[in-house]
């Protein structure tokens, strides 16, 4: 017998009720009885949707108000103290202050869900913890789904993983490891699994994607005892992983005392053959066939024969999304602006759901007959990718083929490059800048939403947008700057800025992904081949440069941060995407340096991010991504000082390869950390110019001179004088001015302190 389930579904809701529901209660406007309402009402029309797709099962246990590693924190009673908790189950008041701290502890901290744009709060171990069962949510979801007539399979995310993705936080500073925690995690796990046995649940998904990293044999040897432990609670576990492949593990996990496995096929296609080989006896195989994390229609006969060749082999067959659908946009029906022939290529969760229910259809006795119709569309979906003049340019596929060595190439070495550009921009020691953007000012958001709706002309808009710009270069020169930017104002968000300037890319109306708690974002589609009709900010800069007599950065997003923070076309590899991006970039770098722009900043925070989860794949990203950077920075004059810039990340771990990157001069984010990034140094010369920042903008706090004057004094320890610049860790779109002007104030103060031991060393 075949099943379709899913593994998870979007919880935000189509219209974000979810996040209007949190912000009203935040700030509030609501009680805790309303967003309790709104959850519930969320789930059931969730489920619903789920069970009339034709799925068999609906998962539980999904849904969160925050997030869902947050919501294991609670179950197993990982509450840190400095939230004073009040005994019992997690109350509201704590779950929050954990998740966006209170007036009396700060938030947990915050980071990236492997490779996705979703991000989890860290959970935080010590060696004396206890563990003691502090939320019911998943029971509670399980019975009010069993009250309302579904059938649930309940999701939890595995104690391993979940240890995993915490950190380590003894109080004394002394080492421990949290692996050894799980012997006393465990009981939590199975008493909650007994809860969810007597509620009457067969299968219970338990979601390991810890698997798809490099994860180190200690952690992989407690896999067989954990799930011994777990599987003898009652409910029969699939184990579920997602994000990679699993297949360097395939003999353990086909070993593993539990019912099932779930594999995901969109990351993970070669796998598929080590598991069919081994599986055992009587286990359940669920393959995710339909990407989650994409926003393509699955080419349905692929899939199926994919599928049908695995029911030959395994006894059961389950059919399931990649990973939880919680990646992708909610619903496509909602896009009734997106032009049809582009839209008939999608698919969003609630599409994904019938792909899986059509699909389990095809497994069954005469299936092929009963879905000719769905397999025949889909067949038209491909034909028409593969054809569409909307996708495919003769002109770029061209381009790329003629591309050589020398176009990823500067003419000139950095020493030489370096020495005429000090010729040319007659900058002092420790030259002082900033990242790019000035505060988006509710002025500034409100002439963009009129110019929108059609209330200002795009006369009145670019006047607005002048004027900001006046002003921000007014501040700069009157700060004593001495390479200015011309402040973003511009610019909505840095990817959607420059997508919607290049062909080959749409954007959604409704399109939202969670980022973090009730933070969504809407990530563009590249569904063809990228050129660049245009330039896009040489009006804008060249304008600025106009005003001032110092230099003007021109200031462009690089292409693996656009490729990073968008919806990707899965036709084609993702690095030749990307350097059809970088090709638009390098046509934008040339006509700034022909207006006469001396530096060029292209941003790269995206860039460790797209890193892939196992280090023998980092070798090949690393190759193209610093290629891709190459080739959007590499036709200018060895006059012309290309700048990146970088953060999000702690970099350490791959400071060399930036420097392959040959970028004369790179900003980096470094001041949260206390300047940890020059650990680095030690290992590893940097052989170009650098900007360490010395100045948190994530914090409205104004830091004082001397602090950024000790921390540039910390960094010469490390980095000649002479290679240093002096800038914050970041852009200060979010920051008011009355923050960023005595910080910069400060800032300038610094570096020209640090210029006068200098001249008075040389004296000496
Ligand atoms: N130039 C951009 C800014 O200053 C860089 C933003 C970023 O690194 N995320 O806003
Ligand atoms: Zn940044």
């Amino acid at each position: 017998m075949t099943i379709a389930h899913n593994l998870g579904f979007p919880r935000i809701g189509a219209k974000r009720e979810l996040k209007k529901a949190l912000e009203s209660f935040w700030k509030g406007d609501s009680t805790e009885e309303q967003l309790v309402a709104t959850g519930r009402d969320l789930r059931s029309r969730h489920w619903a949707l789920q069970r009339d797709a034709g799925l068999d099962a609906v998962p539980v246990g999904d849904f969160s108000f925050y997030d869902q590693v947050l919501d294991t924190s609670a179950m197993v009673g990982a509450i840190p103290e400095r939230y004073g908790a009040p005994a019992g189950n997690v109350d509201f008041a704590t779950y929050f202050a954990m998740a966006r701290g209170s007036a009396s502890a700060p938030a947990m901290e915050m980071t990236k869900w492997f490779d996705t744009n979703y991000h989890y709060i860290v959970p935080e171990f010590t060696p004396e913890m206890v563990f003691a069962t502090r939320s019911s949510k998943v029971v509670a979801h399980t019975r009010e789904a069993i009250d309302q007539g579904f059938t649930p399979k309940p999701v939890l995310i595995g104690p391993i993983t979940y240890l995993w993705l915490g950190k380590e936080r003894a109080h004394n500073g002394a080492s421990f490891s949290r692996l050894s925690l799980l012997e006393r995690l465990l009981p939590i796990y199975t008493g909650v699994l007994r809860e969810l046995h007597d509620l009457g649940v067969h299968w219970v998904q338990i979601d390991e994607p810890a698997l798809a990293l490099d994860l180190p044999e200690a952690w992989l040897d407690v896999y067989h005892k954990a799930y011994e432990q777990l599987s003898a609670a009652g409910p029969r576990v699939l184990l579920a992983t997602y994000f990679g492949p699993v297949d360097q593990h395939a003999q353990r996990l086909c070993d593993l005392p539990v019912g099932g496995l779930h594999l995901d096929l969109a990351r993970g296609r070669a796998q598929l053959d080590h598991f069919l080989e081994r599986m055992p006896k009587g286990k359940v195989l669920s393959l995710g066939v339909v990407d989650g994390r994409n926003v393509w229609r699955t080419d349905l006969r692929k899939a199926l024969s994919v599928l049908q060749r695995a029911a030959q082999r395994v006894d059961e067959l389950w059919v399931a999304p990649s990973c939880s659908l919680m990646h992708a946009p909610v619903d496509l029906a909602l896009e009734t602006k997106l032009d049809p022939e582009l839209r008939s290529w999608l698919a969003f969760a609630t599409q994904k759901l019938h792909e899986i229910a059509t699909l389990k259809r095809g497994l069954e006795r005469d299936g092929q007959g009963a879905i000719a119709k769905e397999l025949e569309l889909s067949d038209s979906v491909q034909r028409s990718r593969t054809e569409s003049r909307r996708i495919h340019s003769k002109a770029v596929e061209q381009r790329i083929a003629g591309l050589t060595d020398a176009d990823a190439r500067r003419t000139g070495e950095f020493g030489t490059r370096q020495r005429v550009q000090r010729e040319k921009l007659r900058l002092p020691p420790f030259p002082t800048t900033t990242i790019g953007s000035f505060p988006q000012t509710p002025a500034i958001r409100e002439a963009r939403a009129r110019f929108k709706k059609g209330e200002l002309d795009s006369a009145g808009y670019e006047h607005a947008m002048k004027a900001e710009i006046e002003h921000a270069i007014r501040e700069q020169e009157r700060l004593g700057l001495d390479v200015l930017v011309h402040g973003e104002a511009e610019r909505n968000d840095m990817v959607e800025y420059f997508g919607e300037q290049l062909s080959g890319f749409a954007f959604t109306q409704h399109g939202w992904v969670q980022s973090y708690g009730s933070r969504y974002v809407k990530p563009p589609i590249i569904f063809g081949d990228v050129e660049r009709p245009k330039p896009m900010t040489v009006p804008w800069i060249a304008y600025a440069q106009s005003l001032t007599e110092r230099p003007m950065k021109g200031m462009l997003t690089g292409p693996v941060t656009i490729l990073q923070w968008s919806f990707v076309r899965d036709d084609q590899p993702r690095e030749r995407t990307a350097l059809q991006i970088a090709l638009a970039i390098r046509d934008e770098v040339a006509d700034l340096e022909r207006a006469g722009i001396r530096i060029i900043q292209i941003d790269e925070p995206a860039f460790r991010e797209g890193l892939p989860l196992r280090r023998r794949d980092w070798p090949s990203y690393i190759e193209w991504a610093t290629r891709v950077f190459r080739i959007a920075s590499s036709s200018v004059a060895d006059t012309t000082q290309v700048h990146t810039h970088m953060c999000y990340s702690e970099f350490n771990e791959v400071f060399d390869t930036l420097a392959l990157l040959d970028a004369d001069v790179i900003t980096i984010e470094s001041s949260r950390s206390g300047m940890e990034l020059l650990d680095a140094f030690k290992r590893f010369k940097y052989p170009n110019e650098i900007g360490p920042g010395v100045y948190d903008i994530h914090s409205p706090r104004i830091p004082s001179e001397d602090e950024m004057r000790a921390l540039l004094e910390k960094a010469t320890s490390f980095l000649s004088r002479d290679q240093l610049w002096v800038n914050p860790d970041c852009g200060l779109k979010t920051r008011r001015w009355e923050e960023v002007l005595p910080a910069l104030r400060n800032m300038v103060a610094a570096a020209q302190h640090m210029r006068r031991s200098e001249t008075t060393r040389n004296r000496i």
